[in-house]
């Protein structure tokens, strides 16, 4: 007999594992078919390790911090996933900026609650006068704390909460950790672990658009080489960040939801040398954070450098790529030398590179107050999304665990319902 009970999971990033597996575990799911449907040919979403010389990088999601991230240091010790320190907590060649930050930063924080409708750039104008202002943001690595939708409050959170300046908060003395084997690596577990709970995996079906029957909603997929997909659904959770809920015909968020959304762009670049001539500056396992679009230069062990940039650099990054490999490395190479004083022709030539764009890399809810809704739904609550960006912990795996398992939590108490009512009619 066909059967046409199906819950409909689409997006097979963190948050759609996460809310699969606590479903496929629950016996209020009984009966019910699991399904997960995702546009691309992997798991895992944002977060997305590769190879490189027999080592893992990770060009997303990277690293956690287990007072901040709970969930994902209780799932990485489950998975017994090899882990080791991200050392990137002390950075090395302080910016003029950096002596007396955190001093600074701790006397205006009393202030941020009375900091209505401001940015924390226009609140730190406000206290600290233009010129400062600039340079403190400078110096903290992060341009997205420039961005208008950035409030005070947001700001200090970003401060508190990333392992490179943490220093200048109260947080300074949380430990960091990576896994040897990348973020894929958890990710692929998990989906083994769903895999054999029976959940059903669809890869290369992008969802395009849902129609909403009597009881059941139907799902229009785009496949390989774009051919027509249908599948029927009795519920349904879009495990989906807000950009890729806007590009659906749902009218997100309008119709669902009374935030409004922003996103961030991300580019991290990876580079490779024959040697780890960074190891006689004494900068291995060392970060430094510098007034040029590299923004956060990494020097990880002997293996390789990294830089990370976010918000304008990231986009100007997205765009030396475009001008070819030459150029590219070419640029680098130029902003390594100024930033370490170095003169060029004494640096090495990489002999590989690695790098990722991401267009809407961190995605969150601007308005902090109220509280944003775990889930929002619709059509009875048989259509549920769920996303990072609904939490507290918006662009960390944390929030994608927290948002899956908010979805399944809502979705179970609809089943528990479902199977009363139908105990009742029997
Ligand atoms: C560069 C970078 C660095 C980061 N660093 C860290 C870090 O160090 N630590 C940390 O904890 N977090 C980090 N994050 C954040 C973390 O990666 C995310 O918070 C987390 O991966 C979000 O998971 P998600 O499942 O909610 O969303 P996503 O991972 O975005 O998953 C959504 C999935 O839905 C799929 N999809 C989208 N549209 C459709 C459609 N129409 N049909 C079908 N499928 C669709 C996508 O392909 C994707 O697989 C980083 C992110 C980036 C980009």
């Amino acid at each position: 007999m066909l059967n046409n009970k199906v819950i409909s999971i689409v997006g097979a990033g963190i948050s759609g594992l996460s809310c699969a597996l606590k479903l496929a575990g629950s016996k209020l799911s009984k009966g019910y078919t699991i399904r997960i449907f995702e546009n691309g040919e992997r798991t895992g979403g944002r977060a997305h390790s590769i190879k490189v010389n027999d080592f893992s990088i990770d060009l997303g999601a990277g690293r956690f911090s287990p007072v901040l991230h709970p969930n994902v240091s209780k799932i990485v010790s489950e998975l017994a996933e090899k882990t080791e320190v991200f050392p990137f907590t002390k950075i090395v060649c302080p910016h003029p900026q950096h002596a007396g930050l955190k001093e600074i930063l701790a006397q205006l924080k009393p202030k941020v609650v009375s900091s209505y409708n401001e940015s924390f750039f226009q609140f730190l104008c406000n206290h600290l006068g233009d010129e400062k202002s600039h340079a403190i943001i400078n110096g903290l690595g992060y341009d997205s704390l420039y961005l208008p939708q950035i409030s005070p409050e947001i700001a200090y959170d970003i401060i508190e909460k990333h392992p490179e300046i943490q220093c200048f908060s109260e947080n300074a003395g949380y430990e960091w950790f990576n896994l040897v084997d990348g973020f894929s690596a958890l990710v692929k577990s998990l989906y083994e672990r769903a895999a054999i709970l029976g959940v059903e995996f669809y890869f290369e079906h992008q969802l395009v658009s849902l129609q909403t029957k009597s009881n059941s909603t139907l799902l229009e997929f785009s496949g390989r080489d774009q051919q027509e997909i249908w599948h029927n659904s009795s519920y349904t959770v879009l495990a989906l960040p807000p950009t890729a809920m806007a590009s659906l015909n749902l009218d997100f968020p309008a119709s669902w939801s009374n935030f409004t959304y922003g996103s961030i762009p991300l580019f991290k670049g990876f580079i490779f040398f024959d040697h780890p001539w960074w190891q006689d500056y004494n900068l291995e396992n060392k970060v430094t954070i510098v007034d040029n679009p590299l923004r956060k230069l990494y020097f990880k062990s002997d293996k390789y450098i990294f830089f990370y940039a976010d918000s304008a650099c990231a986009d100007f990054w997205y765009e030396e790529t475009k001008k070819g490999e030459a150029e590219y490395i070419n640029t680098i190479m130029n902003l390594i030398s100024m930033a370490l004083n170095i003169p060029i022709n004494e640096l090495p030539w990489p002999v590989e590179n690695k790098f990722k764009y991401w267009p809407s890399g961190v995605e969150f809810a601007i308005e902090t107050s109220p509280e944003h809704p775990p889930v929002l739904s619709k059509n009875n609550g048989t259509i549920i999304a769920t996303s990072d960006a609904y939490t507290p912990h918006c662009g960390w795996m944390e929030g994608g665990i927290l948002a899956g398992r908010n979805a399944a939590d809502y979705l179970l108490k609809q089943l528990e319902k479902t199977g009363v009512e139908e105990a009742e009619v029997n």
